[in-house]
């Protein structure tokens, strides 16, 4: 049985998802050795598919960090749920290219299908078109190709032909609590920086509704963008979109939302009304490998305009074979060979069901409360921002002198160090932060109970400058 590689690998992999809580959050090799041994791989003579595997394992594994257990809290990764996971392995197995219904029947079917069903959970307009990429980075990219389409449409520019050159710039108004992957999206797109326009808030957050307005007004001459946050990064918090969005449409504005992980509190009664009016905008970018909890790498694009986002990306070619009653992929996407990426979605909305989809954000929201109020209970601990769905920030300080000092990083290093546990600072406010993210399908009570026991017993080392 040793060189059965498959078998091999159905034995590791039951072994390596065993122990979710315990398994190290942080890397235990010297990563520059593993580099230099890595490196001398390359030989003249072949080796065996088995020994390969094995030796892959022997080297990588203790320098992968359980970023899918269930004591994972830094940025906002989730994990996967076990039929995700192993339907992504039926993805690689089967290794269909996922372009055109002809190169892959059954899987465009579920592209179809999945993209369809996550318009109703996430409370998304049914006309709505879509497209499965591999983050909510390629979804931005996606959507604002979309949007660029559209808005110079709308003034008898065709950019597919012409390019951007000499058009007028497009105005992209964006919320204060914009995530850096959009301007990555505008670099890649062509739109540039310098165009970019970051709203006033006040300092809860709250876009200010007057500057608002004046912004739109001022540049009614441009195609203009506005884009808004469902689900701040740092906190959780959403834009204001019932009030917010109508007024963008008055200025003939695309509105584009970045709801990464937020969108999917559509599926959470307690927190819905937080999206009260995100329906009514014109695209929308939502990962799958955050809070759904399927495996890298897994987004979706909404664009409520599909003649817009069928002229943005679809693509014809003789030699290629165009289904005329079935979805081709590569209509919507930016690639063109690509894995039945929605797949895993698919499996995973079958797993959980809605009323499993729903346990999932409210249980995470739920212990996410939990484990801030736990953590005030230390004298060290300050609450940065309150839980608004799975999101919060921490600081930790101590008094000298009458000075409060920040310590937040000590405390990072330290818990990372130990290994338990892991968490991700931030700067928020000018004041260094630990970032709390629960998005894991397994994090439990007592996951959180004792990762709260360990946060107080490192943080008390630290401050006693005792070894962990
Ligand atoms: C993670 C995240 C992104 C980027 O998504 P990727 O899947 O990493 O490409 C964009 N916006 C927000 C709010 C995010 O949390």
């Amino acid at each position: 049985m040793k060189d059965d590689i498959f078998q091999f690998m159905a034995d590791y992999a039951k072994y390596y998802i065993s122990n979710p809580s315990t398994a190290p959050v942080y890397q235990e090799v010297d990563l520059n050795n593993l580099k230099n041994r890595l490196q001398a791989g390359l030989q003249e003579s072949p080796k065996e598919p088995f020994q390969v595997i094995h030796q892959l394992i022997e080297d990588l594994e203790k320098g992968t960090i359980n970023s899918s257990g269930s004591r994972f809290f830094g940025w906002v990764m989730g994990g996967h749920l076990k039929s995700a996971l192993a339907a992504d392995w039926l993805v690689s197995l089967w290794d269909q290219n996922v372009a055109l219904s002809a190169s892959a029947p059954s899987l465009s079917i579920i592209e179809e299908i999945t993209g369809e069903w996550l318009k109703t959970i996430l409370g998304l307009p049914p006309q709505a078109s879509y497209s499965f990429v591999t983050g909510c980075q390629l979804a931005h990219v996606t959507c604002l190709c979309s949007a660029r389409h559209h808005l110079y449409c709308q003034m008898g520019y065709n950019i597919e032909k012409s390019g951007l050159y000499h058009l007028p710039p497009i105005k992209v108004i964006v919320s204060p609590k914009y995530h850096g992957s959009i301007r990555r999206a505008l670099r890649f797109i062509g739109m540039g920086l310098e165009n970019l326009i970051v709203l006033p808030a006040d300092p809860a957050g709250n876009i200010n509704i007057e500057a608002y307005r004046y912004i739109l007004q001022a540049n009614q001459s441009f195609p203009q963008m506005v884009i808004l946050q469902a689900g701040d990064v740092n906190t959780g918090e959403f834009d204001a979109f019932a009030e917010l969005i109508p007024l963008a449409h008055k200025y003939n504005a695309w509105v584009h939302i970045d709801g990464a992980f937020g969108l999917w509190v559509n599926a959470s009664p307690a927190h819905q009304h937080l999206l009260a009016g995100v329906d009514t905008a014109d695209s929308w970018a939502i990962d799958g490998h955050k809070w759904l909890n399927v495996p890298f790498d897994s987004a979706y694009a909404f664009i409520r305009h599909r003649e817009s986002h069928l002229a943005a990306m679809s693509h014809k070619e003789s030699y290629l074979i165009h289904s005329s009653d079935f979805r081709d992929p590569i209509d919507w996407t930016p690639e063109w060979s690509r894995r039945g990426r929605a797949l895993p979605t698919y499996a995973a909305i079958l797993e959980l069901g809605n009323e499993g989809i729903r346990d999932l954000i409210v249980r995470c929201c739920d212990l996410t409360k939990s484990l801030v109020a736990q953590l005030k209970e230390s004298s060290f601990v300050k609450i940065e921002s309150y839980p608004v769905i799975n999101q919060a920030l921490v600081s930790f300080v101590y008094n000298k002198d009458g000075q409060a000092v920040n310590f937040t990083d000590s405390v990072l290093q330290r818990l990372q160090k130990r290994g338990k546990v892991f968490f991700g600072g931030t700067d928020w406010n000018n004041k260094r932060c630990m970032r709390i993210s629960v998005c894991n399908w397994q994090t439990s009570q007592k996951d959180i109970d004792e990762t709260a026991i360990e946060i107080i017993v490192a943080t008390n080392n630290v401050f006693n400058n005792n070894t962990p």
